[in-house]
């Protein structure tokens, strides 16, 4: 057991491996919930330990193109994540590359936020945990309106957290401590 690539390149490999061993030593994941966390690190584990998970290539699938850099799959007991070419992109978009911008690397970062799907987060889980660990790492930022667009009645309510759709504001389910407040306005990270 332990993480499978499938059709991946040897470079997006080795990209790949380097990206999930940002994940497993970030300081940040250790503030995660303790179920969430003792679960991602059984899917972090070693060759031949833990829980099977397969990321998989799905090359430029058309659905990249609705902004989303890629599409996934994921269940209890599937834990398939898949991958296009754009989740390799060292920016979000061309004309955020000036003087002042670096490059942004959002691998890890999505690869985090597939993980947290894996474990039994749905999108609010996933969005919000993205951006307490690999904020300013490659995390993208939604707002309320990128939220309210994309969720159903649902989905404001995840497993380990919960959305105050008025104020934006997201706090942990067992403790009721505030994580991140998604602000009304676009702030996408450049
Ligand atoms: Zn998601």
């Amino acid at each position: 057991m332990g993480i499978e690539f499938r059709r991946f390149t040897a470079v997006q490999e080795r990209k790949l491996r380097k990206a999930l061993e940002e994940v497993r030593t970030n300081p940040r994941t250790t503030q995660l919930p303790p179920d969430l966390l003792s679960m991602l690190m059984l899917r972090l584990a070693k060759v031949g330990e833990g829980e099977y998970v397969g990321i998989t290539f799905r090359g430029n699938d058309a659905r990249c193109s609705e902004g989303s850099p890629l599409t996934v799959a994921y269940g209890l007991g599937h834990h398939n994540i898949f991958l296009c070419a754009k989740a390799f992109a060292e920016k979000d978009r061309a004309e955020a590359l000036t003087a002042t911008h670096q490059p942004k690397r959002r691998l890890p970062a999505i690869l985090f936020h597939e993980l947290v799907h894996t474990c039994g987060g749905n999108e609010v889980d996933a969005e919000t945990f993205e951006n307490c660990v690999f904020g300013g790492e490659g995390a993208t930022l939604p707002d309320m309106k990128d939220l309210k667009e994309r969720f159903s009645e649902v989905d404001f309510k995840g497993r380990w957290v919960e959305m105050n759709r008025r104020t934006g504001k997201v706090t942990r389910r067992d403790t009721g401590s505030l994580l991140i407040t998604f602000s009304a306005r676009r702030r996408r990270e450049k």
